[in-house]
């Protein structure tokens, strides 16, 4: 299946005015830029719009501010990028308003401007029509390349689109492109892993994937809602209680699927969520009165690595236990270690996930690592983005 929107590489943008919404909602310490990789993940696309010679007004947003807030401000953001890009990257004292235009006006063609934080406007998350017009007026032509907020119809994302002529950058298009593949057309057999804390958010993707996958491996603190349900003694382990009904019809449309869902057979233990707790590994999965599961067991860990070396497609989303903690990380480490050496084709997203990709030198091994978190589940469960529905469909593109 091909892309079905309108791409950035057919837009005419000589001299116009464009407005990128850009994903730099990038960790912060000290002031400073963290990781900067959701930068370096738009630069392609800033740098193709530079070369044809746009005028660049750039937006994100960035944390969850409930108006401007100095301390969330993009301008550490604008610094990292100008280095990026080498060039200067100009920042704007606000998102809209009279002194921003005046700001846009001076741009020139491969100029450079980053609009302050998209959250600083109330009008960003409640798709503001006025806030969307007054950013379409800053601009001729609209780029999102903004993945990882699709799945969110802001002002930032959908508002403004619908105003401008509006064109899918090169990291969003390759983000649809490549989950839509494993979603729609997987090399089988298809194995997917599925673990971390936001049970309720991936419910969903367990769900369409029973119907398709071979096997669903679940792991992290989401096995504690099906062994809570399964009348399984859970102990102090994290459990998204939210999400224990949902994990039994889970456990019932698995009993129905061709799909198996494989849960932990053993655990690693501690008294507390800290790398200093007393640690204990359990051959099984009853979790005593005073413990917490804080990672899957070897067995477990061992027999996920084995299905993921015969898989056709790896589908990853969701750490296997408490990864930040050296004790708790050996489970985790092992299946994206088995998922980087497959031979099969290999995907993942979820932000703490890419985090521990990073964090054990194992990104070059995958074939794909989304960006975006909340906004590849709802793609993988077959919801619908807001912000790449807006976007021109090809051919209304190519009649223009
Ligand atoms: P992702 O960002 O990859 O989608 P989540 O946000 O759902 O993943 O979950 C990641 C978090 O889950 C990590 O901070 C990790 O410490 C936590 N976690 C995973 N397993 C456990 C567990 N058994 N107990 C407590 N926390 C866990
Ligand atoms: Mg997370």
């Amino acid at each position: 299946m091909s892309f079905a929107k309108a791409s950035v590489r057919d837009a005419e943008v000589g001299g116009r005015r464009v407005l990128v919404r850009v994903d730099f909602n990038v960790p912060l310490a000290g002031g400073d830029v963290a990781d900067d990789s959701r930068i370096r993940a738009a630069v392609p696309t800033l740098e193709l719009l530079r070369e044809r010679g746009a005028k660049l007004i750039l937006i994100s947003h960035l944390g969850r501010p409930d108006g401007p807030d100095p301390e969330l401000s993009m301008e550490p953001v604008a610094s990292r990028l100008a280095e990026l890009l080498g060039t200067d990257v100009r920042m704007a004292p606000a998102v809209v308003g009279p002194e921003v235009e005046a700001l846009v006006e001076e741009l020139g063609p491969g100029d450079v401007l980053m609009l302050e934080n998209s959250r600083f406007e109330p009008g960003e998350t409640a798709n503001d029509p006025e806030l969307a017009a007054a950013l379409a007026r800053l601009a001729d032509v609209y780029v999102n390349d903004a993945f990882g907020a699709a799945h969110r119809a802001h002002a930032t994302t959908a508002g403004v689109a619908r105003l401008l002529p509006a064109y899918a950058g090169l990291l969003l298009e390759r983000e649809v492109t490549e989950l839509t593949a494993v979603r729609d057309d997987p090399a089988p057999p298809l194995r997917v892993v599925l673990g971390g804390a936001k049970v309720n958010d991936k419910i969903g993707v367990i769900e369409r994937f029973l119907e398709v996958a071979d096997r669903i491996m679940i792991g992290g603190a989401m096995a504690f809602s099906f062994f809570k349900r399964q009348g399984v003694g859970v102990g102090n382990s994290l459990v998204d209680d939210k999400s224990v009904d949902a994990a039994g019809h889970v456990l019932e449309q698995a009993a129905g699927s061709a799909g198996e869902l494989m849960l932990p057979a053993d655990l690693v233990l501690g008294r507390e969520f800290s790398a200093e707790t007393e640690r204990r590994e359990l051959d099984g999965i009853e979790v005593p009165d005073g413990w917490m599961g804080l990672d899957i067991g070897r067995r477990t860990a061992d027999a996920y690595a084995a299905e993921i070396a015969g898989a056709g497609t790896v589908l990853w989303n969701g750490p296997m236990g408490a990864f930040e903690l050296p004790p708790f990380a050996a489970g985790t480490r092992t299946v994206a270690q088995a998922i980087a050496d497959a031979p099969g084709t290999t995907v993942a997203g979820g932000g703490d996930s890419v985090a521990a990709l990073d964090e054990f030198g194992l990104t070059d091994g995958l074939d794909w690592v989304s960006t975006g978190g909340g906004a590849s589940l709802e793609l993988l469960e077959g919801r619908e983005l807001p912000g790449v529905e807006a976007l021109l469909d090809r051919q209304a593109a190519g009649s223009r």
